[in-house]
């Protein structure tokens, strides 16, 4: 590492998965758009190994510098000692830009304790990490937060019970399911749901997506309405052997948050992004179990040990309005934090970094120059990504009108 240069622009990874758009990353990102459109649904900045950032113009670094990498060979000097004891000598948080076009998988992720034993159960049976039946891909939890960039639906836990009896009353085709939640026992009610032998499930959900075609084409369904999420998913496509993740469309809570709101979810807590686009923090995991509503691979015996069987009412985070120039969004753990910058022309924001933090140029433009050496700056475009090292004191100062987001590990309370 030079010692005199604190921070470096950085490059991710873009993620292609068929539930992603073909232009709203390659334009928000500037990148040449492909010859062929393909789908990009996920930008990834940080040190995953499964898509590790380079470091750009990073000649004293070597030419293919990548975070990972560096991590590895110097965890102190790129975390510092405290994160690097804390976190096994890797980057806890990952940072991530979705676009979501089509509806995500039902999913859940595990806790620690239970991504650590089962990892290890994964890997004394002998299985490669990159084994399609591989279910843990590393020791971690992936607790997450969202913040809204447009409009943005989601799926985020079972509703409360007065909700979901509601919903059981609504639609005449679940009314044989209110006996199964007659004790308000989500795990009775959802194991008997993910367990239906399939004839079953077509029995229930057929004739119900036949007549939520009826009521979308009357124009009688909106987004807050499940039916609109049920028959997209199901849009062109004939109603032969449905997936029984469409039930969680109507027992989780249907949630939208406009632009800036920002929803976290914890391990256990079942949930599905349908669509819109966001920055995603988590901690830096690849852990993801799966019970339906994609072709990736599910595993509903797995999916039901690690969820949480308890009715959520979803908490969003509103910013204050007018928003402040610095919006912390509150998480409730320790491996990472995110902070929206509005900063207007010329102003500047004094920051003094604690581990690695992850600036994102997300509008407008700036320059982040460091307060101990008139030689280290940087200059960033929206779309734009700088790494800043430990223990330094830099200013952001805004050439236009800037927005950013900025990733961090906090400080440890005492
Ligand atoms: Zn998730």
């Amino acid at each position: 590492m030079v010692a005199s240069k604190t921070m470096f622009k950085i490059a991710g990874v873009l993620q292609h998965y068929d539930w992603g758009g073909t232009t709203f990353l390659t334009q928000l990102l500037q990148l040449q758009p492909e010859q062929i459109p393909i789908k990009n649904a996920e930008y990834w900045v940080g040190a995953h190994p499964k898509g590790p950032s380079i470091l750009l113009n990073s000649n004293c670094l070597g030419a293919e510098a990548n975070l990972y990498e560096l991590i590895k060979a110097n965890p102190q000097g790129y975390l510092n000692a405290y994160v690097a004891k804390k976190f096994n000598n890797t980057l806890p948080y990952l940072f991530k830009i979705l676009d979501v076009q089509q509806t995500l998988s039902i999913q859940v992720h595990p806790t620690k304790e239970q991504a650590q034993v089962c990892f290890m159960r994964e890997n004394n049976l002998g299985m490669p990490l990159d084994a399609p039946d591989r279910q843990f891909k590393d020791n971690n939890h992936k607790p997450e937060l969202m913040i809204a960039l447009s409009d943005f639906w989601l799926l985020h836990g079972f509703k409360p019970p007065r909700e979901l009896m509601a919903t059981l009353h609504y639609y005449q085709h679940f009314h044989n399911l209110l006996c199964h939640f007659a004790h308000e026992d989500y795990e009775a009610f959802y194991r008997y749901i993910m367990g239906m032998p399939q004839p079953m499930v077509n029995a229930h959900l057929i004739p119900l997506l036949q007549e939520e075609r009826v009521k979308k084409q009357n124009g009688t369904l909106t987004k807050n309405d499940p039916g609109w999420w049920s028959t997209k998913f199901y849009e062109g496509k004939e109603l032969i052997s449905i997936d029984r993740g469409i039930f969680s469309i109507y027992f989780f809570n249907l949630v939208y948050a406009q632009p800036g709101e920002a929803i976290f979810q914890k391990a256990g807590l079942p949930h599905a992004y349908l669509e819109g686009q966001n920055i995603e923090i988590m901690a830096n995991s690849d852990n993801v179990l799966r019970g339906g509503l994609t072709s990736k691979k599910i595993d509903i015996d797995l999916l039901l040990q690690h969820i949480a069987f308890v009715p959520t009412n979803p908490q969003k985070y509103r910013p204050p309005k007018p928003e402040p120039d610095v919006i912390n969004y509150p998480v409730p753990i320790d491996d990472f934090a995110i902070s929206k910058i509005n900063l207007s022309t010329q102003k500047s924001l004094s920051a003094c970094t604690f581990s690695l933090e992850i600036l994102f140029c997300y509008q407008g433009a700036t320059t982040l120059m460091s307060d101990n050496n008139k030689q280290d700056y940087l200059s960033l475009q929206a779309g734009e990504f700088a790494m800043i090292l430990p223990n330094s004191n830099y200013h952001i100062v805004a050439q236009q009108d800037a927005i950013c987001f900025k990733a961090y590990v906090p400080r440890p309370i005492n």
